[in-house]
């Protein structure tokens, strides 16, 4: 498989959100009209936790004049694949997670996860149906049963991580150490976490992404909570890094 096909972006049609904060959500303008630019392409569908069809309703209507642009004064450009739904998941708390999306590729289920004060965070988990590879995708949070059984004998799981050592510089989550481990810990994913959610799984390789590594400038380390992982016995961890191909 050559790496125009791997990264075939003028062909997704799907797209499935962990949660909704806007750090996760910010590039779906360009997700939905940024492929359309470059010529027809299919319509997108766009799973995620409740609210989802409404935020896409209203990135449609924000985006309006861009899109009509792109029909006018075109004449290799239509419709398709200019316009975008939201499909909601489903707000559940079961962690044995629920089959969301079945084609002749893929199976999808999602898991509810922890993260914070958000009611509706999911992970997801990716099989293959041509060979069973297992892909979970973990998006935002601390260690949960769901997390671990979207992760369970997984091929891989994409996850973020924040740091534990270095949480004195963390901007937010309150002034004290002990302050900060309780709020930040609610949130994030520390390494003592990761190691849970990798014993508990049995996954086998983790990528660490939406790395939060906070550091006094003169001491940053693009690798320290790669650094942090490994001494708290997370063993086959990568960091991502754009173009990857797990
Ligand atoms: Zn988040
Ligand atoms: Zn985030």
């Amino acid at each position: 498989m050559d790496l125009a096909t791997v990264f075939d972006l003028q062909n997704i049609k799907y797209m499935f959100l962990t949660h909704l904060h806007e750090d996760h959500t910010v590039g779906l303008p360009s997700f939905i009209s940024g492929p359309f630019k470059f010529g027809p392409g299919p319509d997108k569908k766009i799973y995620g936790p409740e609210g989802v069809d409404e935020m896409i309703a209203n990135i449609n209507a924000a985006w309006r004049l861009d899109r009509n642009e792109m029909f006018q004064g075109s004449t290799t450009q239509k419709a398709d694949g200019a316009t975008a739904i939201g499909v909601p998941v489903w707000p559940s708390t079961d962690p044995k997670g629920r089959l969301i999306y079945e084609d002749d590729n893929v199976t999808v289920e999602a898991f509810p996860t922890e993260h914070g004060f958000l009611h509706h965070t999911y992970a997801y988990r990716f099989t293959a149906k041509p060979d069973g590879r297992v892909i979970a995708f973990g998006g935002d949070g601390h260690y949960s049963e769901g997390l671990v059984n979207a992760a369970k004998d997984a091929d891989v799981l994409v996850i973020e991580s924040i740091t534990r050592k270095n949480i004195m510089f963390v901007v937010w989550g309150g002034d004290t150490e002990d302050e900060k481990v309780k709020i930040i810990g609610a949130y994030h994913m520390f390494p003592e976490d990761m190691k849970k959610v990798q014993d508990d799984s049995g996954v086998k390789q983790i990528v660490m992404t939406h790395v939060q590594n906070y550091n006094d400038p003169e001491h940053f380390d693009r690798l320290s909570v790669l650094k942090e992982m490994q001494d708290a016995g997370v063993t086959n961890i990568l960091m991502a890094e754009d173009g990857d191909i797990y």
